[in-house]
């Protein structure tokens, strides 16, 4: 049975960035028939906005999704996280490491903690020896889960077959792919859409500035959205959003590789 997510994080409100991100996995989800499930990734409290997971939820609504089941709130599993690090510590392939983002850099970490901490007196983060992926973060020094944890374990627990999300994302894949082996769960599809991004070149975030999508505006957007994903484009009497979405699912595309 397949099982497909959309996983925003509330940081703010759904931009055209996001759009094409839900878009693409609730089509590939509903054109093979199969559960579409919503994950509100607040795990990074301080980077949430109170109140853009019911503005995400009922922009979600307006422009026409219908999500299956229950909304996950990845605040809420703070027990299987620390779970899934347990069993990743009792295996000793996860070590505390004391180093600042300033001391590691910008690319893989250089292991520097691995025989042991730099700096005893500074709160730990604990990373994976994952070596080739490079060791990445799984819990961060300031107490809160990484994503690649949370994300990984969340996947399994909700049974997920098909990951459709975008291609800024692409360099996790092969770390949560990691992770998936050494806890034995499963590993889903992966399929990496195009970025959106605005004149400037730049990926649309909230960084970025990116604009919040209206609902008033929801069926010019779908069909910019179809279009920017190389879908048919819907017929002129699609005028409302669950109609685009609908004459969507019946003709989407599925391009083969190679
Ligand atoms: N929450 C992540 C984001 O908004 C997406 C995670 C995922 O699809 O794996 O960028």
């Amino acid at each position: 049975m397949y099982r497909g997510r959309f996983a925003p994080s509330p940081t703010g409100p759904l931009h055209f960035g996001s759009l094409v991100a839900a878009l693409e996995s609730y089509l590939h989800a509903r054109a093979h028939r199969g559960l579409w499930i919503v994950r509100m990734e607040d795990l990074d409290l301080p980077r949430c906005v109170a109140g853009a997971d019911e503005d995400i939820l009922r922009t979600l609504e307006a422009f026409g999704f219908r999500w299956d089941g229950p909304v996950l709130y990845q605040s809420a599993r703070t027990s299987a996280y620390r779970d899934a690090l347990e069993q990743l510590k009792a295996r000793d392939l996860a070590y505390p490491c004391s180093c600042s983002r300033r001391e590691t850099g910008g690319g893989d970490y250089p292991g520097t903690c691995r025989s042991g901490l730099r700096d005893p007196s500074r709160p730990v983060a604990w990373r994976v020896r994952a070596e080739e992926h490079g060791d990445f973060v799984v819990y961060r020094s300031d107490g809160f889960f990484a994503y690649q944890l949370a994300v990984v374990v969340d996947d399994a627990a909700q049974g997920i077959t098909h990951v459709v999300r975008g291609a800024d994302l692409l360099d996790s894949t092969p770390r949560q792919n990691w992770l998936q082996r050494q806890l034995g769960y499963p590993v889903p599809q992966y399929r990496h859409v195009r970025v959106a991004t605005n004149a400037e070149g730049e990926k649309l975030s909230k960084q970025t500035n990116a604009p919040a999508i209206e609902a008033v505006e929801a069926p010019r957007l779908l069909r910019e959205a179809l279009g920017f994903l190389g879908q048919p484009k819907p017929s002129e009497d699609c005028s409302t959003a669950p109609r685009i979405l609908e004459f969507a699912v019946a003709n989407y595309f599925l391009p083969s590789i190679g």
